[in-house]
């Protein structure tokens, strides 16, 4: 999922400063499991704002916000509400909010959080990036853990020289993902293979953006 973080409510209301009146777009997915867009952040958002001095004229928690003709169906519905606003706030990802963007071409719209990696998600609130989408996945190579985004450094020969007793120099706090691979290829019997390679530099090109998929789908 797309994790994201609630900017500093202070610093919001200063960039809504010369909005007066504003709908709400949260997220009934990753910002709803996240609890930063969901219809309870919304509802407090509302209530800040109001208490702010500005005028909410409506509010919406769409089931998945960057599916862009989902929300067009949507926001249709919301029309008057949506006119009687000055901008919009979009409690959702960067995704998200430019998917309310290409809908709602004739109002400003801010972003109420900041968008910041593809997570993984443990128990309760604890998220994790483990991969940084890079387009060509060779996390495979590495028993499975990828160190282009969970060796700070991107080390796809480690560990660094950094590396005390299994933790990161980045980090202390961290483990050192090449202490973390070595005892995965341990468990799986191929660490004698990692121990041989010597990985060439990765190429990159395949996560120059903007990236598209455009295809006929096969099912519905
Ligand atoms: S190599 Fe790492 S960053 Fe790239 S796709 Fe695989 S897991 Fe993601
Ligand atoms: S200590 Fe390990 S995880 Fe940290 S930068 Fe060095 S190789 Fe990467």
């Amino acid at each position: 999922m797309i994790a994201t973080q609630a900017k500093d409510f202070d610093e919001l209301l200063e960039t809504l400063a010369a909005a007066e009146s504003i709908y709400i777009v949260g997220c009934g997915d990753c910002a709803t499991v996240l609890q930063t867009g969901g219809e309870y952040e919304v509802e407090e958002m509302k209530g800040k704002l109001e208490e702010a001095g500005k005028t909410v004229t409506g509010t919406i928690v769409p089931d998945v916000t960057c599916q862009v003709l989902d929300i067009k169906r949507l926001l249709r519905g919301e029309k008057e509400a949506i006119e009687a606003a000055d901008a919009l706030l979009v409690m959702a990802c960067g995704a998200g909010l430019q998917a309310v963007a290409e809908i709602v071409e004739d109002k400003l719209v801010y972003a109420a959080l900041d968008t910041t990696f593809a997570a993984d998600k443990f128990r309760g609130g604890e998220f994790y990036e483990w991969c940084s989408l890079c387009g060509e996945c060779i996390a495979d190579q590495y028993g499975g853990i990828c160190p282009v985004t969970r060796c700070p450094k991107g080390q796809l020969n480690g560990p660094c020289g950094g590396s005390d007793k299994g933790k990161c120099e980045v980090d202390p706090d961290k483990d050192c993902v090449w202490a973390l691979i070595y005892e995965r290829l341990e468990k799986v019997g191929d660490k004698a293979e990692i121990e041989a390679r010597i990985a060439e530099p990765k190429d990159y090109e395949k996560s120059t953006t903007p990236r598209e998929y455009v295809f006929e789908p096969r099912r519905g």
